[in-house]
C-alpha cells in the first residue's frame, strides 16, 4: 500500500498537478475533497463549512442516477471484474457487450437497431456525425458534409461536437473560425407546454430546405437543452424536425447524453414527441454514474448505406471499446432503473423539486424557476458567483455546481422527499448569495 497523504497533501498535490474541467492550470478555487460516496451522501475527507457529509444535488452530471455504492451494481462490477476487465473488441465480442446492445435496441426507438459503443459521451457525438457524413458519401454525396442545429446546444467537447456547441458566449467561443462551420438555428421557444409557434417551425424548415444540398444531418438536444443554458422547449418541434428532414433527405441525430433514461420524466426525450431519430447518442446514466460508457445507435438504413459504401465499413474503433465493466454495469443499471417504478419516483421528484423551488422566484435577482422531470432551475438574471453559491448550499448540506446564471438540481431518482426539500433550500439558499 502506498503511504497515506493528508488531506492537505492531497489538495496541494491536486492544485500542482491535476487539470480539473474547464479550469485553469494551476487551479483557482480548491475542490472538495471526496472520500467516499454512498446512497445520495458525498462523504468529505474534511469538513467544509462544518458539513462532512453532502447530498448530492448534481447526480455526478446527471450520471448516478441510482445514488452511490448501489449493491446491484457493486455486484455487476464485482462479477465482471472476476471475469475480465477488458479484452479488445477487434475480433473478439462478449457477453456484457452483446446483452447491453439488445437491451438498448429494445428500449429506445424502434427504428434504432445497431450500436457503436463508445467510451465518453463526446466520442458518441464524434461517431455520430462520421456515421451521418459516411453514410452520404457511400451514397454519392459527398457534398452533405455539414451539420444543422440550433443555438443553446451542447453536444461536449471534443472537435465535432464543440462545432454544434452554441457558438455565442459559451466557452467554445474561443474557437469560432477553426472549427468548421456549422449552420445555426435560432435557439427553440421555451417552454415544454408552451403550444408550437408557427413561425420558429417555419424557421426551421425553411433553412433545412434552403441547406438540403450540403446538410448531412441536423443534431440537437430533444426536449432539454442541458449545459448549453437548462432549457426546455416543446416535443412539437422534434415533429417539426423530423418532417423537415424526411422531406429534404436529412438525417437527424438526438443527443440523448443527458436526457436518457427518465431524467425528463419519460424514458427518453423523444418519447414526450413520439418521434424516432436516424442516429440517437447515449452516455452520461447509461452506466448509473459507475464507468465511462456511451453508445451510439443507427437505423439499418444508415447502417446499410455506410456498409455499401466505396470504403464499406464504419472506420471508428476505441481501444476500450465496448468495455465489459462499464457494459455489464450498464446493462445492471438498466435492469434496474427498469425494475422500479421509475416515472413514479421522477414524478415524486418533480412535485417536490415544484413545490420546493417556488420560493425562490420571490428571490431578488432570480428570473424563472423551471422545473421538469427531475430537473430543477433558478436561472437568475446575472452571472452566478460560483464560490459565494456553493459555499452557501454547502452550508447547507447539499453538493451544487452552478455555472452561467444557472443554479439548479438533477438529484438521483433515490433522493428520499427530505432530502429533496433539502437540495431546494440550498439552491434558494445559493440563489440568495447569487
Ligand atoms: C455531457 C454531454 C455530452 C458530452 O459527454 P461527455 O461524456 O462529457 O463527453 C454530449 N452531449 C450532451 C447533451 C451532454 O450533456
Amino acid at each position: 500500500m502506498p503511504e497515506p497523504l493528508t488531506p492537505g497533501a492531497l489538495l496541494a498535490l491536486d492544485r500542482q498537478h491535476v487539470w480539473h474541467p474547464y479550469g485553469p492550470m494551476p487551479g483557482k478555487a480548491a475542490p472538495l475533497l471526496v472520500e467516499s460516496a454512498s446512497g445520495v451522501r458525498l462523504r468529505l475527507a474534511e469538513p467544509v463549512e462544518g458539513r462532512d457529509e453532502l447530498v448530492d444535488g448534481m447526480s455526478s452530471w446527471w450520471s448516478a442516477v441510482h445514488g452511490y455504492n448501489h449493491p446491484v451494481l457493486n455486484d455487476a462490477a464485482r462479477g465482471q471484474l472476476e471475469r475480465m476487465s477488458h479484452v479488445m473488441f477487434g475480433g473478439l465480442t462478449h457477453e456484457p457487450a452483446v446483452r447491453l446492445a439488445k437491451r438498448l435496441v429494445d428500449i429506445t426507438p424502434e427504428p434504432l437497431q445497431h450500436v457503436f459503443l463508445a467510451d465518453s459521451g463526446s466520442v458518441s457525438v464524434e461517431v455520430a456525425v462520421k456515421m451521418c457524413l459516411q453514410y452520404w458519401r457511400s451514397l454519392g454525396k459527398p457534398r452533405k458534409q455539414r451539420l444543422l442545429t440550433w443555438r443553446g446546444g451542447y453536444h461536449g467537447d471534443t472537435w465535432q461536437p464543440m462545432s454544434v456547441c452554441d457558438p455565442d458566449g459559451g466557452m467554445h467561443e474561443l474557437w469560432q473560425g477553426v472549427l468548421p462551420r456549422q449552420i445555426f438555428a435560432d435557439a427553440p421557444p421555451a417552454g415544454f407546454d408552451a403550444a408550437p409557434d408557427e413561425a420558429y417551425a417555419a424557421h426551421l424548415r425553411e433553412l433545412i430546405g434552403r441547406h438540403a444540398e450540403e446538410l448531412a444531418a441536423v443534431i440537437v438536444e430533444p426536449v432539454v437543452q442541458g449545459a448549453g443554458g437548462m432549457s426546455f422547449h416543446s416535443p412539437g418541434y422534434l415533429r417539426v424536425l423530423r418532417e423537415a428532414c424526411d422531406e429534404h433527405g436529412v438525417l437527424l441525430v438526438f443527443d440523448e447524453i443527458a436526457t436518457g433514461f427518465g431524467r425528463t420524466g419519460a424514458l427518453f426525450a423523444a418519447d414526450h414527441a413520439g418521434v424516432a431519430p436516424d442516429v440517437m447518442c447515449l452516455g452520461k446514466a447509461l452506466t448509473g454514474g459507475y464507468l465511462t460508457l456511451a453508445a451510439t445507435l443507427c437505423t439499418t438504413a444508415v447502417a446499410d448505406g455506410i456498409s455499401r459504401g466505396a470504403l464499406p465499413v464504419l472506420a471508428h474503433g476505441p481501444t476500450f471499446m465496448g468495455n465489459p465493466l462499464a457494459a455489464a454495469v450498464a446493462d445492471a443499471s438498466i435492469g434496474l432503473l427498469l425494475s422500479q417504478d421509475w416515472e413514479q419516483e421522477v414524478k415524486r421528484i418533480e412535485t417536490g423539486l415544484r413545490d420546493g423551488l417556488a420560493p425562490a422566484a420571490g428571490i431578488a435577482g432570480v428570473r424563472e424557476v423551471r422545473v421538469l422531470g427531475a430537473i430543477g432551475v433558478v436561472q437568475l438574471d446575472h452571472e452566478v458567483d460560483m464560490a459565494a453559491t456553493t459555499r452557501a448550499a454547502v452550508r447547507e448540506g447539499v453538493w451544487l455546481r452552478p455555472f452561467r446564471d444557472l443554479i439548479y438540481t438533477m438529484p438521483p431518482y433515490i433522493t428520499g422527499d427530505e432530502d429533496v426539500a433539502r437540495i431546494c433550500a440550498a439552491v434558494c439558499a445559493a440563489a440568495r448569495e447569487g
